[in-house]
């Protein structure tokens, strides 16, 4: 083929302005596209951001929950514990049940705070209240109780009386002494009863159980509450033999001879609490 200068010019001019224009719309297409990414990385990094956001007030809230929601299953056990103790006491002192009905919902009214809407927060909260009425009014119950039974025949066994062991020599008196560990002078807040490993251990007077298992120091432990203001306490044990709110009477076995805790050999740690306080027990072991 055989061009004319003129032609061949004008192809040249039209081949530069080409490749131009396509330099200049491909320079185009490729910046926008790489701000383009840039924009792309830059809401991918907030929404992950947000995410991160959202997943720790999710951890957060759902600790929350599970807080209260322990909190709630602990109230409830004390509840059940406390009614199976009402029952109990209920059946032992002899009351009329009646007036005492454990297992029935205690008599409560006004207003529902709880709406339609109401959130599960909410009904949380509302059913922690309901349980802290609850356990407010087996508590008065169970002082009602206490206080009637204070007048009563089932009384005549719960003043504190007579020794922790059948066999057995005291080893240790109350007060000051040596302490056996650090050999330093120290105060000794109950007497010991020496004797052998799993002997029986007997409640001085009958009550009910408000410890059972172990307890710093006291090694393995029971304690009695007996009304009026007088608890005693059992140290040291092999082994227990009464759960916490049993109902003891006065000389039943409420575990076996040992040396658990801070113990040098087989022996019970027994005190005598009134009103909060320990006391010489001495007088209450001589007493028959
Ligand atoms: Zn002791």
């Amino acid at each position: 083929m055989r061009l004319t200068r003129k032609v061949a010019v004008l192809l040249g001019v039209a081949g530069i302005g080409v490749v131009v224009l396509a330099g200049t719309v491909l320079f185009g297409v490729l910046g926008q596209g790489a701000m383009g990414k840039a924009m792309v990385a830059d809401w991918r990094g907030r929404l992950l951001d947000q995410q991160a956001q959202v997943d720790a007030m999710r951890d957060r809230s759902r600790a929350e929950a599970q807080a209260v929601g322990r909190q709630l299953a602990q109230m409830q056990a004390r509840l059940v514990r406390m009614e199976a103790l009402g029952a109990r006491v209920t059946a032992v002192a002899d009351l009329d049940e009646g007036e005492f009905a454990f297992s029935e919902p205690v008599p409560q009214g006004g207003p529902s705070v709880i709406g339609e809407a109401a959130l599960p927060w909410t009904e949380l909260r509302g059913e922690l209240d309901g349980l802290a009425r609850d356990l407010r009014a087996r508590e008065s119950q169970l002082e009602v109780l206490e206080s009637l039974l204070r007048n009563r025949d089932y009384r005549k066994d719960a003043a504190v009386a007579g020794r922790p062991v059948k066999w057995g020599w005291m080893s240790s008196p109350y007060g000051h002494r040596v302490d056996p560990f650090s050999g330093k002078r120290s105060w000794h807040a109950g007497v010991d009863f020496a004797g052998k490993a799993g002997s029986e251990v007997i409640a001085v007077a009958s009550g009910v159980v408000t410890h059972a298992g172990a307890r710093y120091g006291y090694g393995e432990m029971v304690e009695i509450t007996h009304g009026d203001g007088y608890v005693t306490r059992y140290g040291h044990h092999a082994e227990v033999a009464v759960a916490l709110g049993d109902i003891v009477k006065k000389g039943q076995v409420i575990g076996l001879m040992g040396s658990s805790g801070r113990a040098t050999g087989p022996h019970v740690h027994f005190e005598v609490l009134k009103h909060g306080r320990q006391v010489d027990p001495a007088r209450y072991v001589a007493r028959r």
